[in-house]
């Protein structure tokens, strides 16, 4: 509950849940509240305690990060082994040290992400585009990627990327082919820079 008091009123809040009809696509009902914490908060667990599926009280502007387990950290573990020798006797004596784990890596392999403005570890979902919601609103922009199926915040969002250490294996592997296509037409740039240096 700190991050909320870090972050003062510049906060800007929304409570989303998912509506299931028989016979009906589920929808997702969306409730803005500005920089209105309290009044989110207060829908949130109105709504939450109604058993709505996917109750998400979301920060529209600020990236949250995950909770604590689910950050980078080291841990100790046994690196090797050494022989010692005390009162003429001879001891395998283990050898620490630390090692980085990532468990949002782990996670992200199994398709789980963590939202920074829901808040919450979500299955994001590859979409290959999204529908525009600001100046030109209802606009379909085609831009493959993965998604967070209830914001629709994407992999190229700083703090999605941030925390999900596969947002970048993505964005490299949609990248990199643009990448080699462009060395690959880019032969008179190195055949210059060889003949300049011939010149010297
Ligand atoms: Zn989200």
């Amino acid at each position: 509950m700190n991050n909320y008091l870090m972050t003062g009123d510049r906060t800007r809040w929304e409570v989303l849940w998912v509506v299931r009809k028989k016979g009906k696509q589920p929808r997702i009902v969306c409730i803005e509240f500005e920089n209105d914490f309290s009044g989110a908060l207060q829908l949130y667990l109105k709504v939450k305690a109604a058993g709505r599926p996917l109750c998400t009280l979301r920060c529209t502007n600020v990236g949250f990060p995950p909770p604590e387990k689910f950050r980078p950290h080291f841990i100790r573990v046994v690196v090797g082994h050494k022989v010692v020798r005390r009162k003429g006797r001879k001891f395998r004596k283990k050898i620490y040290g630390d090692q980085e784990v990532i468990p949002l890596k782990e996670l992200n392999l199994k398709g789980v992400w963590w939202c920074p403005y829901c808040r919450e570890m979500r299955r994001f979902q590859h979409w290959d585009g999204y529908e525009s919601r600001t100046l030109f609103s209802g606009v379909w922009i085609p831009k493959p990627g993965m998604y967070c199926p209830m914001c629709g915040i994407s992999q190229e969002d700083h703090h999605v990327r941030k925390w999900n250490p596969q947002a970048i294996t993505i964005q490299y592997q949609i990248e990199a082919p643009k990448r080699l296509r462009k060395a690959k037409t880019n032969g008179r740039g190195r055949s210059r820079s060889r003949s300049s240096r011939r010149r010297t």
